[in-house]
């Protein structure tokens, strides 16, 4: 009798190099391709990420019918929705890419626990799964560079070809229809526009290494929301890419970092909530509602602060260099819990992740991962003037202060009072004073954290 496998499409929301559905096919001559849209999840998504996931839904939808098939979409608790689908259709097994964030790895384990059929297991959103990356000691790298030195010397796990099995649109079952969006993605969605970013990509890599840190030049690769949603293979990103020039090999790194905070949350599932190394959690963090409004709005007084929340709220995506930026300040000038940050930042991102994110933002206090000490603080002026030396970025994002010469704008309270007259500022009104006073609030964080150590 011919077998249907079903393929439970998550966070690799794609048709090429995807091992779990290239197994299905290999394996069963139907293939039925699910998704359940979790209600808890899509709550926990802000508007960028909702509109990106539901587009990039629809797409695969209309890819999977190109090639004779279709996404069933269910709505509701995967643990319910799935044994009872996999029931209707009579499939054999499950098949799906394995998602190293703590929700996800308990959801997977209600739903294995509830299936009346085997589950099989791939990776295809990591280019090393979790546990395959190891030091000489057999342990997961807490450091980076050495992490990284193994991750490029480890082997790929094989992942199979696609098999011979078809695509079936399984016309009798019902399919809930997709929540409506109420505006576009920010980006084009879906595989197809991935690929054609991927593509454009490929004009501008060999300039990576010199201008991925400027975030007024489009420097870097913006693949980060066809990554978290999978609608490209890593593999596949690292293969066309190459590592043949200084660009190439720095992009490249970067995949390694996405891998090692995915690894390091499959070890230490915490990550989101606590910090990796736990005497930092005894940071006596200042409450201050009125400090972290005025980062969340972009009015911090600070150029390159408020250039990077509003790029955040207006586009869900900003620049990395300038995510430390805002992080370093959140955390360093205003004493505010990280954790404060990485919620926000989740909300509103459209690459959103729970160990990308969490890991990020435990690297900016300095709270656990890597050698970087946590008395290394960013200097937000000082990082302006190194990065956006024209003011660009900052005119774009902060336009009431488009007039400032390159000198004044990433200090406007140092510009005299013709310049800021003649460029249309006003301090305390057109424009935030600072709230804070970089200088004494970097004493008062390092006190802060050499308090918290000591008690431990
Ligand atoms: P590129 O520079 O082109 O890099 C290529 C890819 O490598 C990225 O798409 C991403 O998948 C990966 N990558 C790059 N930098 C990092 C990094 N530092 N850590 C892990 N992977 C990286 N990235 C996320 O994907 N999701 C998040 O939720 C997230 N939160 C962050 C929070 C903070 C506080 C900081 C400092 C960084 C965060 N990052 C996060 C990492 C990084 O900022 C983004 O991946 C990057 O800006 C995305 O733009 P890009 O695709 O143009 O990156």
């Amino acid at each position: 009798m011919a077998t249907l496998g079903v393929v439970w499409f998550r966070r690799d929301l794609r048709l090429l190099d995807n091992p779990a559905l290239a197994d299905a096919t290999r394996r069963h001559e139907r293939v039925v391709a699910v998704h359940v849209l979790d209600p808890r999840l899509l709550a926990a998504a802000g508007p960028h990420r909702r509109r990106f996931h539901l587009a990039s839904l629809a797409e695969l939808d209309r890819a999977l019918r190109a090639q004779g098939g279709r996404l069933v979409q269910r709505h509701g608790d995967p643990a319910v929705e799935l044994p009872a689908l996999v029931q209707e259709l009579g499939a054999a097994e499950v098949a799906l890419n394995a998602d190293p964030s703590p929700y996800a790895v308990a959801r997977d384990a209600a739903v294995a626990g509830a299936l009346p059929v085997p589950v099989r297991r791939w990776h295809g959103t990591l280019v090393h799964r979790p546990g395959a990356v190891l030091t000489g000691k057999g342990t997961l790298s807490r450091v980076f560079t050495p992490f990284h030195r193994a991750w490029a010397r480890t082997p790929l796990d094989p992942w199979p070809d696609p098999g011979a099995g078809v695509l079936d649109p399984a016309d009798g079952v019902a399919s809930a229809p997709l929540p409506s969006a109420d505006a576009a993605p920010p980006i084009p969605a879906g595989e197809a526009a991935a690929l054609d970013r991927l593509a454009a990509w490929l004009e501008r890599v060999d300039r990576y290494a010199d201008d991925r840190d400027a975030p007024a030049v489009d420097g870097t690769s913006s693949l980060s929301a066809d990554l978290r949603f999978g609608l490209l293979s890593p593999r596949h990103v690292l293969a066309v890419v190459g590592e043949h020039t200084p660009g190439r090999a720095a992009f490249c790194r970067q995949l390694a970092w996405r891998d090692w905070y995915a690894h390091l949350t499959a070890e230490l599932p915490h990550v989101a909530r606590s910090a990796i190394r736990p005497e930092y959690d005894a940071i006596a963090w200042r409450h201050d509602p009125t400090g972290l409004a005025a980062w969340q709005e972009g009015r911090t007084g600070y150029p390159i602060v408020d250039a990077g929340m509003r790029q955040l709220a207006a586009t869900g995506w900003m620049h990395n260099r300038v995510r430390m930026i805002v992080g370093s300040f959140l955390v360093k000038d205003l004493m505010i819990d990280w954790r404060a940050g990485e919620r926000w930042f989740r909300h509103l991102l459209v690459d959103a992740d729970i160990p990308q994110n969490a890991g990020n933002w435990q690297w900016v206090a300095g709270t656990g991962t890597d050698a970087a000490p946590y008395f290394r603080v960013f200097n937000p002026v000082a990082q302006s003037r190194t990065h956006d030396p024209a003011g660009d970025y900052i005119r774009h994002w902060v336009p009431e202060l488009a007039g400032l010469s390159a000198k004044a704008i990433h200090a406007p309270w140092e510009a005299g009072p013709l310049e800021l007259a003649a460029a249309g500022v006003i301090l305390g009104d057109t424009y935030p004073h600072p709230i804070v006073d970089h200088a004494a609030a970097r004493d008062r964080t390092l006190a802060a954290y050499k308090a918290a150590l000591a008690g431990t």
